[in-house]
């Protein structure tokens, strides 16, 4: 790792409750080392948001509160969506853009995750921009095709100023949820290469750009990924359901 601050940002997924706010919050507040060294982000499910945004008020906490997804639209008649004005008026401050799991369960193509990215930067929050191929991309060797066209769909609509500031997640989607990492050298190959491309955009971006793992993370494995070059933190999933298990992932950035 570099002179690029280390993020470790927990993604809820459809899972959590008031009582895991309180417990994850109290507890990373407690680490004071964490603090000043490390952004530690947390993203639950929409519905804790306000409570999430006191608890960081009761626990004299700085984690950072991310959404888990927007809409590409601004506001209009789409029932069931939230704007990116909806999550920043929650005290969202990050957003997570095109999750393997929107991309996968819900269709969404890389030119709509390219436009939650647009709409994300205009009203100042940052984007975790997730990419990653599936299995059969992989064993099909499309991993660098696959990363590419996700790349170029956000370059195309936003240019160089979309990964200005912003966070970049790889999570091969055959490591998301399956307890099978990818290996801190292969991932470090691929950071490696994703950095490239944004270099052939911006090479002051590429150096400053954070650019996380995600996928199957926990305590045995973080320190080893963390320490890659190229790999400046962790996107983490089922890990971060549990605090312990989440403190000792940030104490490894
Ligand atoms: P996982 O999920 O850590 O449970 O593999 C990571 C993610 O989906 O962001």
């Amino acid at each position: 790792m570099t002179n690029r601050k280390p993020v470790v940002a927990a993604n809820w997924k459809m899972n959590g409750n008031r009582q895991l706010v309180d417990n994850a919050v109290q507890s990373i507040a407690k680490q004071s080392e964490l603090k000043n060294n490390l952004d530690v982000v947390i993203s639950p499910p929409a519905t804790l948001f306000s409570y999430l945004d006191s608890a960081k008020k009761t626990y004299n906490s700085d984690v950072i509160l991310a959404a888990q997804n927007i809409s590409e639209f601004e506001q209009g008649a789409i029932t069931g969506e939230l704007s990116v004005h909806h999550v920043k008026e929650m005290g969202c401050q990050w957003v997570i853009c095109g999750h393997s799991e929107r991309r996968s369960l819900f269709g969404e193509r890389s030119s709509v995750t390219a436009q939650k990215v647009l709409q994300a930067k205009k009203q100042g929050l940052k984007p975790i921009i997730c990419v990653g191929e599936t299995a059969e991309e992989y064993e099909a060797g499309k991993t660098y095709s696959r990363l590419t066209a996700q790349i170029e769909a956000i370059f195309n609509l936003g240019g160089e100023q979309a990964f200005t500031d912003s966070i970049v997640a790889y999570e091969p989607v055959w490591a998301v949820g399956t307890g099978k990492a990818a290996s801190p050298e292969l991932a470090q190959e691929i950071h490696h290469f994703i950095r490239g491309m944004i270099r052939a955009m911006s090479p002051v971006t590429a150096a400053s750009v954070r650019i996380l793992y995600g996928g199957s993370v926990t305590p045995d494995n973080a320190a080893a990924l963390f320490s890659q070059p190229d790999i400046d933190g962790g996107l983490i999933g089922a890990a971060s359901l549990v605090p312990e298990k989440f403190i000792k992932i940030c104490q490894a950035a």
